[in-house]
């Protein structure tokens, strides 16, 4: 029975620098034995004196660690892949995809020979590896605080083909983290500011954008057409779609995440041995109990970090060396200047990369997520009543008796407030409802609308019986049509 085994790179040293070596048997020890006659040196570094497989090496058999089969009697069917993962480093090394055998890769140009200088004198890219570059095609999920580093960073390297997806223009809020764009960019789409710096970094390089949201009916036509998607979404719904249409399509992905000063970095790869987003998370939270980067605010300097991280798996994948994030979660706290590394695994009950996967296609995540009720329910949540800035101004000029408390955070408020609000931040809001005045009509705000609408429904819960109103948009809003005084953040 013809079996391929996976070598490592670490030990391709060992293999005569093949990737992969054909072996017979018709189980995974039988499969090791065939593999060490044809390569002496690779014995001693797989089994130990006493013919017992090396603690330190792990043999997947399929996505799974022949440990939790049969150990070396696992069993093989013809054509089968076993691969070879030293466990000291956790991620499994990358073979070549066929696409990129040398002679199908395109030549470098003179220039290119120039502008590459730094790469080709590395053993570990080389003059194949920057040909790989740029034949390869990544895929950008957004081109916000972890896309800009990482778009920057891979056409800076040559990566041949990037395609960016946004649908957002450039707000003044964003240039703290997002540094693809800039001060003159403010109000164009993110997809032309991001277009004309990464071309202005590599004229080289081909950029397709599209301005659209990913959604599962566009997300398996466009990640199809790309070698490696990178996740740098905000928000959970697009989080699991790139997941899913990542692994359906067995496709890696780059997986990154920020939040105030905390990063989370991996590699989703089951194609390769390595667990998906949903081992990892299997359940979105629940909405509203983790807050945005909008709400809870994110330093600068984080995604450009964490951004960069991906850009550095997203080049190992396509080189195909290096030791990869593939079964690992990198952690990181910037206020702390830690990293923290935890394993992997692949959950064999996962329901989209598990034996008995039962998602076969892309499904609705905002419902998914709780963002919207299921089909066919009823909504049971009350009705909230809203107000306008406009129309809350002209009822204060009206010289109505209302009532205007903010529940964002004391250091929210300091930036900037509507005169004469009184502060409750959410957290406190039901504890402190004896400091409203159930007799007046009450406008409740916070940043954008979210906290103030949560605020109104536990204030309901708690039995507040006055009338309350929520401002549309948050002091944001009455920033933007009010009164252009009051600083926007
Ligand atoms: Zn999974």
């Amino acid at each position: 029975m013809a079996i391929t085994v996976l070598i490592p790179t670490a030990l391709r040293q060992f293999s005569g620098g093949n990737a992969e070596i054909e072996v017979t048997g018709i189980t995974a020890g039988e499969a090791l034995k065939s593999l060490a006659a044809q390569h002496g040196e690779l014995k001693k570094h797989l089994f130990n004196e006493q013919n017992q497989l090396r603690s330190f090496i792990n043999v997947y058999v399929g996505d799974e660690d022949i440990r939790a089969q049969e150990g070396l009697d696992t069993p093989l069917k013809d054509g089968e892949t076993v691969m070879i993962v030293p466990s000291i480093a956790g991620g499994s090394a990358v073979g070549e995809s066929p696409a990129q055998k040398k002679n199908d890769l395109p030549e470098l140009t003179t220039d290119e020979y120039a502008r590459y200088s730094r790469h080709l004198i590395l053993p570990e890219v080389g003059l194949e590896g920057q040909r790989k570059l740029k034949n390869a095609r990544v895929l950008m999920i957004g081109t916000g605080g972890l896309g800009a580093p990482l778009g920057m960073y891979l056409a800076a390297a040559g990566v041949g083909t990037i395609g960016i997806v946004d649908f957002d223009t450039v707000d003044a809020s964003n240039l703290q983290r997002q540094i693809i764009h800039g001060t003159k960019d403010i109000g164009r789409p993110k997809i032309a500011s991001a277009k004309d710096r990464l071309l202005d970094i590599n004229p080289k390089i081909t950029i397709d954008s599209y301005e659209t949201q990913l959604t599962s009916r566009n997300a398996l036509e466009l990640v199809k057409e790309y070698d490696v998607v990178v996740d740098g979404t905000d928000n959970f719904p697009t989080r699991y779609l790139v997941n899913d249409a990542a692994v359906l399509l067995k496709k890696p992905n780059v997986y990154g995440s920020i939040f105030r000063f905390e990063g989370q970095a991996s590699v989703f790869w089951p194609d390769h041995g390595g667990p998906c987003y949903r081992c990892l998370y299997p359940e979105p939270p629940p909405p509203g109990l983790v807050p945005s980067c909008a709400e809870g605010g994110v330093l600068g300097v984080l995604p450009g970090i964490v951004g960069a991280i991906q850009a550095n798996e997203t080049i190992k994948i396509i080189l195909g060396g290096g030791d990869l994030l593939v079964g690992r979660l990198l952690l990181f706290d910037a206020w702390k200047m830690k990293f923290r590394e935890l394993k992997l695994r692949k959950n064999p009950a996962c329901p989209l990369c598990g034996e008995h996967a039962t998602i076969k296609e892309l499904v609705d995540y905002e419902e998914f997520c709780g963002l919207k009720p299921p089909a066919g329910s009823t909504t049971t949540v009350d009705e909230i009543t809203e107000i306008t800035a406009t129309e809350l101004k002209s009822r204060i000029d009206a010289g109505e008796y209302l009532q205007i408390i903010d529940v964002r955070e004391p250091h929210e408020f300091e930036i900037g407030r509507i005169p004469g609000t009184k502060l409750i931040p959410l957290g406190q809001v039901v504890a402190r409802k004896d400091e409203i005045d159930p007799t007046r009509t009450t406008v409740v705000h916070c940043k954008l609308g979210g906290r103030s609408a949560k605020a109104i429904a536990q204030l309901k819960e708690a039995g507040f019986a006055g009338t309350l109103i929520n401002l549309t948009g948050g002091i944001t809003a009455w920033s933007n049509d009010v009164d252009p005084s009051v600083p926007k953040y």
